[in-house]
């Protein structure tokens, strides 16, 4: 059997893992990126690469020291980089002395056979209908943790800004993840979820505080890994600041593998007097998500990215646009390796305190009405 291993991105590695381990496969767990990853990344990679890329690629290293010895790749088409990016890490890799198996998935719906080719990989089944039976179960198994840490994670960013003691959310989302981690069979993943929204449910909270509501969008990998974005969203809710992140991977699944969310629909016709064309990436639905948000009467949203990221670098030019005719305030931070989280927590205090006194002139010349 051999050792098989997958970028870190948040706490979809639970899902993948239990996917992985039910096709017959070891799995190595990635490391939480540090950096030390970074560090790696950023030593072999062309230096005006996008932070995924360098944090990957460290990963990868980090993984094969491990000793991983099957990696696995995401691909995608269309206009952004993303496409490239796992074979230059592959080449780089091999120019560096590793002899370590790469696979590189792309979409099944788009190459049906190439797909079935790799997952046969991974699989120790070699008949297609088997190995596809097997993959479906696993999948549908992996689908459930899914939902389920995506929901603690919803919970997390609710009561995380109304908690009594500072941590307490975080310490019960860490639990949440290992009861779900730990969970074989689907009544262990019920169980593990009830479990945890207890958990979150027994969290003392002030329920009169006032929080802001902001919007978080922007892109995919900097949105869902917190260490790529240093832990934005914890920071915020330690600020009294409800989160409402557009992006979890159960609705880019559904939006990309599956017939699509309403929320994502939603976005793209929002975007579209602004955006009405792809662009790569994420950078329409960033844009959709800021105009959806102001409609929903959020305090503000914040576009996170990474630094040189194309597609977020076109939206945040129209998001000044966007920000004026919508009344919405909007703050953007582009993410490298030279990034500190205390530069990243000033900027969002002054933020937030804008917000805070916007809302409270609303509020006063709604009560002089
Ligand atoms: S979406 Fe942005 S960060 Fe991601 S690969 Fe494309 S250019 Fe790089």
């Amino acid at each position: 059997m051999k050792k098989v291993s997958f970028p870190h991105m948040g706490h979809a590695g639970i899902a993948f893992k239990s996917l992985l381990e039910d096709l017959g496969n070891e799995v190595i767990m990635p490391p939480v990126p540090t950096k030390k990853t970074l560090d790696l990344g950023v030593k072999y990679a062309p230096e005006f690469a996008c932070l995924p890329y360098k944090i990957v690629l460290g990963t990868y290293l980090e993984l094969i020291e491990m000793g991983a010895e099957v990696l696995l790749a995401f691909d995608s088409y269309g206009p952004c980089r993303f496409g490239h990016y796992s074979h230059l890490q592959f080449l780089t890799l091999k120019n560096l002395g590793h002899d370590v198996e790469v696979i590189c998935f792309g979409y099944p719906k788009r190459e049906p056979i190439e797909f079935i080719r790799k997952l046969k990989k991974v699989s120790k089944h070699k008949s297609t209908i088997k190995c596809l039976y097997e993959f479906y179960k696993a999948f549908k198994k992996g689908w459930e943790k899914l939902k389920a840490l995506d929901y603690m994670e919803k919970l997390s960013h609710k009561i995380r800004p109304r908690e009594l003691k500072r941590g307490t959310t975080t310490k019960v989302y860490k639990q949440a993840q290992q009861w779900l981690d730990e969970a074989k069979t689907y009544s262990q993943i019920a169980e593990a979820k009830e479990a945890g929204i207890k958990a979150f449910n027994d969290i003392s909270i002030d329920p009169e505080r006032e929080v802001l509501k902001v919007g978080l969008t922007g892109e995919i990998y900097v949105l869902l890994e917190p260490a790529s974005n240093l832990e934005i969203e914890e920071t915020l809710g330690h600020m009294g600041v409800e989160v409402e992140r557009s992006m979890f991977l159960t609705g880019w699944t559904q939006d990309n593998l599956g017939s699509g969310t309403q929320d994502h629909a939603s976005a793209i016709e929002a975007a579209k007097p602004y955006l009405p064309y792809k662009i790569g990436g994420h950078g329409r639905e960033t844009i959709g998500h800021v105009v959806n948000y102001a409609k929903r009467k959020f305090d503000g949203v914040i576009q996170i990215a990474p630094f040189t990221c194309t597609p977020e670098i076109v939206a945040r030019t129209i998001l000044n646009k966007v920000s004026k005719e919508h009344d919405i305030p909007v703050l953007t931070f582009f993410f490298d390796e030279q990034t500190a989280k205390a530069g990243i927590t000033t900027r969002l205090e002054a933020f937030i305190d804008l917000l805070r006194r916007k809302r409270l002139e609303k509020n006063q010349v709604a009560a002089a009405i």
